[in-house]
This record gives structure tokens, C-alpha cells and sequence, in this order.
């Protein structure tokens, strides 16, 4: 079979290799040139375990190549995927549709009338988007023959290729025969796999993504409102989940308190589904909520810091390890470090921080930080290291000498990586998230 994937980013550069793995003849275009250069060079241009591998095999086997334009690819596919950016447009939170109708207006010159191809959004974009896709593709090219199908992407950054190859479920939507064919063709060593395949409508496929997220999304959200209570009332959030995870009814997963989510995906799409939900009159007050919850504890995380640094970090260092969203990636959309940082710096904080592999792109983002080579180079003369984001490397650091570089050892673990009482046994004054103690 063969495909062509609109969009190299994280999730067309990976379903694309996927793909080509599976044995489908794959190009990924996009019109970013820098970005087609680097992969024609071998260069992977974000970071994703196993991906540089996964795309050098594929393309030795000549099943993955690249272009900047879908009028390079050769005609005659059986699928154009749309992999583009939906980010939250400026200024209302809806989804920001304007790459997903560019690249139907791409599909609209490209398609054929002797030639069945699936439109596939992979995007995860608003319910109704489909049906405006096919519309535009229809009045452009009136000839072509083609059907859109929905197949929302699951996989988690820093996990990308285990969760395409091995799934939960694939979900595909579509109201054409001949396009569902084609999709059970294309995930044909799924199915071998005995991996769980909802197929459904166009409106009820885009739906479950935004579901989805917007599910996760309220489970980290009421673990982090239990962690608060838990730090009044002197109770220990990771046993109240633990305790609560074990009910095969809630489940283990999406427990873990801390800063409040981040990312590429939740904080845009649950805002997208309020959006969506208030624009058709059926508003979901809790999701609702869960926005407005997250967005205070991001901004309520400096606060914290500045607590442990005896209230005031003006002209003080503080050591900042991890930036990316969460470990493994080099994500920085929505980092919660683009709500802590800055507000640390407007209390006067001198912020040096240090990030195994986001530096490149968090400079970007964060121009007034002192960008430092390791851990230990940045609690270099700090009055307080904080923890953001939960990279491995930041598991085992070494209290002795932690404390010998920092101006004050005080450590604000974030991500509750640490043991309290294995921190202060070491002489730092240590805080983290959702375990209190009760004193007397
Ligand atoms: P990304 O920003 O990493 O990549 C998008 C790419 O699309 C960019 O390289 C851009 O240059 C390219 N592009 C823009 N217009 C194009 C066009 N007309 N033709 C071809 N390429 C074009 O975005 P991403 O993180 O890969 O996300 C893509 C979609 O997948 C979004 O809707 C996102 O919500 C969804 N998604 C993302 C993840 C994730 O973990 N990142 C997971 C599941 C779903």
C-alpha cells in the first residue's frame, strides 16, 4: 500500500515510519524546508526515543522518503493522512483549523478521478472538521474520488513508536465503505495483533479524542485538588492514590500529583472541547472547570518556590531541573517551566537551569535564563532547586555534593520523585506535592 503523510512533526514523522514499518510505501511532506533537509541529511529534528532508528531502517528500505510539497509525491495513493498542527487559535480557544484546511486544499489538486484515496485527518481536530474537509475538497476538485475517515492519534511523546505499534485501540470513523476497507488494510498488523478496533462514524471518531484527553485531563486534575487537601489535613497523597488506583473501576494510571498538565495535547484540546461544547449548546461545565484549575495551580507553582526560599528569591539563584513537559521529549508546549520561570524571574530569582535534551528549544521560549550544562552546574550558588520536570537522571542526585555547590540546600521536588524523609536526612529542607504532615 502506499500513503502519503501531511505533517513531519511528532506524530506524521512517527506514524509515518510506523507505518512504513508495518511494510506501507510512505512520504511525509511538509513545507517546512529546514525540517526535509535534515531528514533527507538523517537528521531527526525533535527528540523521540527509537525514532532516529525506526527512520534511518525505513528509509534504507526505501518504504520512507520526504518532500516539501504533495505536487513532488508520486500519484495514485490509497491514503493522504493529515498530520498538521492544531493548535489553540489566538484570541478565542477554538482549534485553529487553518493548516488542516490548507492541507485539504493540498489533497483538493493532488487527487485524482481514476484513483480511490482516503482523506484520513489524524489531527485531532474538532467534531464537524471532516465533513468541512470533504466540502473542500469537493467543490475544488468536483472529479476526484475520494471519502474522509477520522483516525484520532493516542500515542504518548516519549513513548511514540511502542504506542503506534502496540496500541490500546485504534478508532477510526468514516461513513464510506471503501475507506473503511482501506484503513482495516493499512492497520492490517493490528488486527493480527488482536488490537481492540473502534470503528465508527466521522463526528463520533473526532469526539473520542477530545473525550479522552479531556477524561485524562480531569483525573490528573482531581488527584492534584486531593494532593492540596492532603497537605492540610496531613494525609499522603501517593498512598490515597495507590489506595484508590487498586480499584480496577478507577485504575493506577493518571494518579501522580503535581504541578498541574502541560503539553502539546491537553491543555489545547480540553479548551477546544469547552469551546466546541458551548458553540453547539451543550456546555461541560466540569471540563469547564478543569481548565480553570489547572491554568491557577501553574500559575500558583512559583509560589511554592519562593515559600521554600524563606519568601523572597530576589537576587537569588534558583537551580531549575527539567524543562520539557515531561521527560523523554523535547516538547515545550504548555511546559509548566513557561508559567514557574517566568514568574520567578519577575520576583527577581536569577534562574539557571538545565534540561537533558529541551535546552534548544526552551531558549527559544525563555531567552533570560542561564541555560547550564548539567544538574550540578546549576545548583551551582542556588538558594533552591526545584524539581519540574521527572527525568531519570534528576532521580539520583547526589546530596553531598548538591549541598557543598547551593548557597542553601532547599529542594521543591514537583514531581514527587524523592522520599521526604530521605531528602531531609541529608540536611536539605525539602517540599513536594500532596504529602503533609501534621506537626504535634
Ligand atoms: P507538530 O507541530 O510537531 O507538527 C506539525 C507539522 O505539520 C509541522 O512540521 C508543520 O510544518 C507541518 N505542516 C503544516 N502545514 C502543513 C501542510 N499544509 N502540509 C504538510 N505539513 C504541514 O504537531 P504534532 O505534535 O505532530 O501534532 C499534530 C496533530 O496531532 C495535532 O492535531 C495534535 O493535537 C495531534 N496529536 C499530537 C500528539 C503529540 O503527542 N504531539 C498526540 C496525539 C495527537
Amino acid at each position: 500500500m502506499k500513503i502519503v503523510m501531511l505533517g513531519a512533526g511528532y506524530v506524521g514523522l512517527v506514524s509515518g515510519a510506523c507505518f512504513a514499518e508495518f511494510g506501507v510505501q510512505v512520504t511525509c511532506v511538509d513545507p517546512d524546508e529546514g525540517k526535509i533537509k535534515r531528514l533527507h541529511d538523517g537528521v531527526i529534528p525533535i527528540f523521540e526515543p527509537g525514532l532516529d532508528e525506526l527512520v534511518a531502517k525505513n528509509v534504507a528500505a526505501e518504504r520512507l522518503s520526504f518532500a516539501t510539497s504533495l505536487s513532488k509525491c508520486a500519484p495514485k495513493v490509497d491514503a493522504v493522512f493529515i498530520a498538521v498542527g492544531t493548535p489553540t487559535r489566538r484570541g478565542d480557544g477554538h482549534a485553529d483549523l487553518t493548516y488542516v484546511y490548507q492541507a485539504a486544499r493540498d489533497i483538493a489538486a493532488y487527487l485524482t478521478s481514476d484513483h480511490f484515496t482516503v482523506v484520513v485527518t489524524k489531527s485531532t481536530v474538532p467534531i464537524g472538521t471532516g465533513r468541512e474537509v470533504e466540502r473542500i475538497i469537493r467543490e475544488a476538485n468536483p472529479a476526484a474520488r475520494f471519502a474522509v475517515a477520522s483516525n484520532p492519534e493516542f500515542l504518548r511523546e516519549g513513548s511514540a513508536i511502542g504506542d503506534f505499534m502496540r496500541p490500546d485501540r485504534v478508532v477510526f470513523g468514516t461513513n464510506s465503505e471503501e475507506a473503511a476497507e482501506v484503513m482495516k488494510s493499512l492497520y492490517r498488523p493490528l488486527y493480527l495483533l488482536e488490537t481492540p478496533i473502534v470503528q465508527t462514524t466521522l463526528e463520533s471518531s473526532e469526539l473520542t479524542k477530545y473525550a479522552g484527553n479531556a477524561f485524562l485531563a480531569t483525573k490528573i486534575t482531581f488527584i492534584n485538588e486531593m494532593a492540596d487537601l492532603c497537605e492540610k489535613v496531613g494525609a499522603n497523597v501517593q498512598d490515597v492514590a495507590r489506595g484508590i488506583g487498586l480499584d480496577g473501576r478507577i485504575g493506577k494510571k493518571f494518579l501522580h500529583a503535581g504541578p498541574g498538565y502541560g503539553g502539546s495535547c491537553f491543555p489545547k484540546d480540553t479548551l477546544a472541547l469547552v469551546k466546541t461544547a458551548q458553540a453547539v449548546g451543550a456546555p461541560v461545565s466540569l471540563v469547564e472547570t478543569v481548565v480553570a484549575v489547572n491554568d491557577k495551580r501553574k500559575k500558583a507553582m512559583a509560589q511554592r518556590v519562593i515559600a521554600a526560599a524563606g519568601g523572597d528569591v530576589k537576587g537569588k539563584k534558583v537551580a531549575v531541573l527539567g524543562v520539557s513537559f515531561k521527560p523523554n521529549t523535547d516538547d515545550m508546549r504548555d511546559s509548566v517551566a513557561l508559567d514557574v520561570i517566568p514568574a520567578l524571574q519577575k520576583a527577581g530569582a536569577v534562574v539557571q537551569a538545565f534540561d537533558p535534551v529541551a535546552m534548544k528549544e526552551a531558549s527559544k521560549l525563555l531567552p533570560e535564563v542561564h541555560w547550564m550544562k548539567d544538574t550540578y552546574d546549576a545548583l551551582q550558588g542556588a538558594s533552591v532547586a526545584v524539581i519540574l520536570t521527572e527525568w531519570n537522571e534528576f532521580r539520583s542526585i547526589d546530596f553531598d555534593r548538591a549541598k557543598q555547590l547551593m548557597a542553601v540546600p532547599v529542594l521543591v521536588d514537583l514531581r514527587n520523585i524523592y522520599k521526604p524523609d530521605e531528602v531531609e536526612k541529608q540536611g536539605f529542607a525539602y517540599s513536594s506535592i500532596g504529602r503533609g504532615k501534621i506537626s504535634g
